[in-house]
């Protein structure tokens, strides 16, 4: 049983009524408990947030930036350690835990720098009409609430951590039940680092304490990641009460490749994209397009390469790619092989659980799936790609954009010309060349149509932190 949740700088058991348990996928066993954080727990994180919240905007910029660079070298202290809780928890393949902790630690530096940059944003405006003069402030939203999945909990909570802290808000935190432990890394840092008491808070629990936060009338902004279905939960709650909000929601998005490509190369982008995390990005291209002309050539290596794949228990193995993180999970992604069976589609690799303990399932193929088909239209957040054959490019762009999502895409072509008049037409918040899930802190995070309303990192995810105002004075 561990002490979860921090609030005014202080670490307390939780009073909620659920039990949460840690558990370990490639074993299906818990290896730690906690209980959530009450309602009225709840309620005292977002009070500390409001107490602490006019002196931490007070702070000048660079005193915000030096608590961020902190948070960067404090992440590296502990590298070793949440490295292996990532894979324990997550059950990420050693090499992803690297990648998520690197990822984190360059957020909070870049935060740092653009913290760094924000007085010479407040300048003077200069005006058509005479007699006036007007001034920007940027000033930070307030108390903002964040609401965070499972998949990648060391990330998505530094890409929304980070730029608010910078922005000069405080923050009530709430990573997901099912890896509640690694976050409280931030709350540890934050005592190490002497981070005003109230300025970072952190609460643990499921639904309940989730609604309890969205709908907590203290906030003055909400940043959610997670599910379409909490996420219009969360939204209704903001439009109750008028308040801003930012969803980073799910994705179905594609890949697509052109028969000009080197096969073996585009074999290797549609593995990564459908396989790393197990496939449980939001961001997995779990719907490839694939060009008439290699299509032949192409499916057959792929589906070598997905059964190659070296899946197993990361602490312990040498692996490619591990569990699914949760049993709930686990029995989704079952749930779609089954609907695939049910649906008839032709399944190329996969399409089982693995017969051994933990959360384990097969990298799974379907080939010519429908387009009707539940398993091309729904996120199954799993190793699961569904492929299909285009003859043109103008097929390919709108198979691409017949999806309710609008997250990423992959465009794999020789012709960079094409390339990039493909990417420009994909109705999607990020496309990738010849490249695949390649995410970089200074460019913007977040998607189209279902996937969301709002962008994350780079400029973007400070501003999502801030409110302009301004300044006129009559000069006569
Ligand atoms: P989820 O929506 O079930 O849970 C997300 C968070 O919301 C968790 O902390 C959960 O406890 C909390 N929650 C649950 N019910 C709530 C309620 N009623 N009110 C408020 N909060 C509540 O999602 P998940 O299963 O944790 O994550 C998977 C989903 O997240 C996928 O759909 C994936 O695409 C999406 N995701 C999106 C991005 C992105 O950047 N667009 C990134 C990662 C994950």
């Amino acid at each position: 049983m561990t002490t979860s949740h921090y609030i005014a700088g202080h670490w307390v058991e939780g009073q909620g009524s659920d039990c949460i348990s840690v558990n370990d996928p490639a074993l299906g066993q818990p290896f730690a408990e906690l209980t959530a954080a009450s309602v009225s727990q709840v309620d005292q994180a977002v009070a500390a947030a409001r107490s602490a919240l006019p002196a931490w905007k007070s702070t000048s910029a660079s005193e915000r930036a030096a608590f961020l660079r902190g948070f960067a070298e404090q992440l590296g202290h502990r590298r070793e350690a949440l490295i292996t809780l990532q894979m324990r928890n997550n059950g990420k393949p050693r090499h992803e835990a690297e990648i998520d902790l690197d990822d984190a630690i360059a957020t909070f530096c870049y935060y740092a720098e653009l913290a760094e940059q924000l007085p010479a944003k407040n300048r003077t405006v200069p005006l058509a009409a005479p007699g006036f003069t007007a001034r920007t402030r940027l000033e930070p939203v307030g108390v903002v609430g964040l609401i965070v999945p499972w998949n990648f909990p060391l990330v998505t909570s530094a890409w929304k951590l980070a730029p608010a802290l910078a922005a000069g808000c405080t923050v009530v935190l709430k990573p997901s039940e099912v890896t509640p432990l690694i976050e409280q890394t931030y709350g540890k840092i934050a005592d190490a680092l002497g981070l005003p008491a109230g300025v970072l808070n952190i609460v643990n629990g499921k639904a309940e304490t989730g609604a309890a936060l969205s709908n907590h009338n203290g906030l003055d902004k909400l940043s959610f990641t997670g599910s379409n279905s909490v996420g219009s939960q969360v939204m209704r709650s903001a439009s109750a009460q008028c308040r801003p909000v930012t969803l980073e929601l799910g994705g179905k998005s594609a890949i697509v490749v052109f028969d000009d490509c080197d096969v073996d190369q585009a074999v290797e982008w549609i593995v990564a994209g459908i396989s790393w995390n197990a496939g449980q990005m939001c961001s997995a291209t779990s719907r490839l397009l694939v060009q008439d002309g290699i299509a032949d050539a192409l499916l057959p290596r792929l589906q070598a390469a997905l059964e190659n794949l070296r899946v197993g228990n990361p602490l312990t193995e040498e692996v490619d790619m591990g569990p699914l993180t949760s049993q709930a999970q686990w029995l989704k992604v079952a749930s779609y092989f089954a609907t695939a069976r049910e649906e008839g589609l032709q399944c190329l690799a996969g399409g089982h659980a693995l017969d051994r303990e933990g959360w384990f399932v097969s990298p799974t193929l379907y080939t010519d799936v429908p387009k009707d088909s539940r398993l091309w239209t729904e996120e199954i957040f799993g190793p699961v790609l569904c492929a299909r054959r285009f003859a043109t490019e103008e097929q390919a762009i709108a198979e691409a954009n017949d999806s309710r999502f609008g997250l990423v895409a992959t465009v794999c072509s020789a012709d960079l010309e094409r390339a990039e008049r493909v990417a420009d037409a994909l109705e999607v918040g990020h496309v990738w060349i010849n490249s695949v899930q390649a995410v970089f802190v200074e460019t913007s995070w977040g998607g189209t149509k279902g996937s969301g309303i709002g962008r994350e990192l780079g400029p973007w995810g400070l501003s999502a932190y801030q409110s302009v105002k301004h300044v006129t004075r009559c000069l006569g």
